[in-house]
């Protein structure tokens, strides 16, 4: 009887309808109710719904992120993330006037190992190696890419000559520790890395490429004076 309690009678009958007529519009407006109630039922849903899809989209997307910014075979950051980062970190650092410090690193004779072992236990090597580097350098702000082929790349923002100069032996430490063997490297008989190492305060037109290639040009020194090394830029 609740439901009646809205329902003007005397409105109704003062214009003259009859009582069957009431009931019928009674049972109307219950039926509108009802079907305000299941409409309401079906919004809930809906929204629920679209909650639940927003946050499998959100999820989805971080995941494709990942993807598109993580190396398939070694599972570091990949040369896009690497690039974006790079130029991040320069600009940064000239707001700051900080420094950035930038390893360039590349396997010793990798082509004669996958010669010799064959090019699955090259990706395995390539693999271990990325890993062990990417443990090795483990500050928030530094990264760890693969630059391409056999090449690897580290950013350490803030870091100073010293400090570049202390993770890149580190780095050819632990990679000397996995002890891979390679009895045809020209170096010694395991695997191990050449780097060059670079520290600078950038300027406005410091650019990301410049700034690979001073690391290059020591990786060069290195693997011009014995392999399994770092040189730095003085
Ligand atoms: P160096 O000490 O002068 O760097 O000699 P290197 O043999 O390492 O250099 P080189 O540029 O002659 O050869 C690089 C080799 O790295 C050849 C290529 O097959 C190998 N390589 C590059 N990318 C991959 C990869 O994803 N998987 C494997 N297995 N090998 C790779
Ligand atoms: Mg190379
Ligand atoms: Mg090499």
């Amino acid at each position: 009887m609740a439901k009646l309690s809205g329902i003007d009678f005397t409105l109704e009958t003062t214009v003259g309808h009859s009582v069957g007529t009431l009931m019928s519009k009674v049972l109307e407006q219950q039926a509108q109710l009802a079907d305000q109630r299941i409409n309401q039922n079906l919004l809930t849903e809906l929204v629920e719904q679209f909650v639940r899809s927003e946050r499998q989209l959100a999820v989805a997307h971080a995941a494709v992120l990942a993807m598109s910014r993580t190396d398939g075979l070694t599972g570091i950051a990949n040369r896009r993330w690497f690039d974006e980062s790079l130029a991040q970190e320069l600009a940064r650092a000239v707001r700051s006037k900080t420094r950035v410090g930038l390893l360039l690193m590349d396997i010793d004779c990798f082509k004669l190992f996958n010669d010799n072992y064959g090019h699955s236990a090259g990706d395995d090597c390539l693999r271990a190696v990325a890993q062990e580097v990417q443990s090795i350098v483990k500050r928030p702000p530094d990264l760890t890419a693969r630059y391409g082929g056999e090449e690897l790349v580290c950013i350490l923002p803030d870091t100073d000559d010293s400090g570049v100069e202390a993770v890149g032996n580190a780095i050819l430490d632990a990679v000397r520790g996995l002890a891979i063997p390679h009895a045809f490297s020209k170096a010694i008989d395991i695997i191990t890395l050449s780097i060059g190492g670079v520290s600078l305060i950038p300027n406005e037109g410091t650019t990301p490429k410049q700034m690979i290639e001073a690391a290059d040009a020591q990786l060069y020194v290195s693997k011009e004076s014995g392999r399994n090394r770092l040189t730095m830029a003085s």
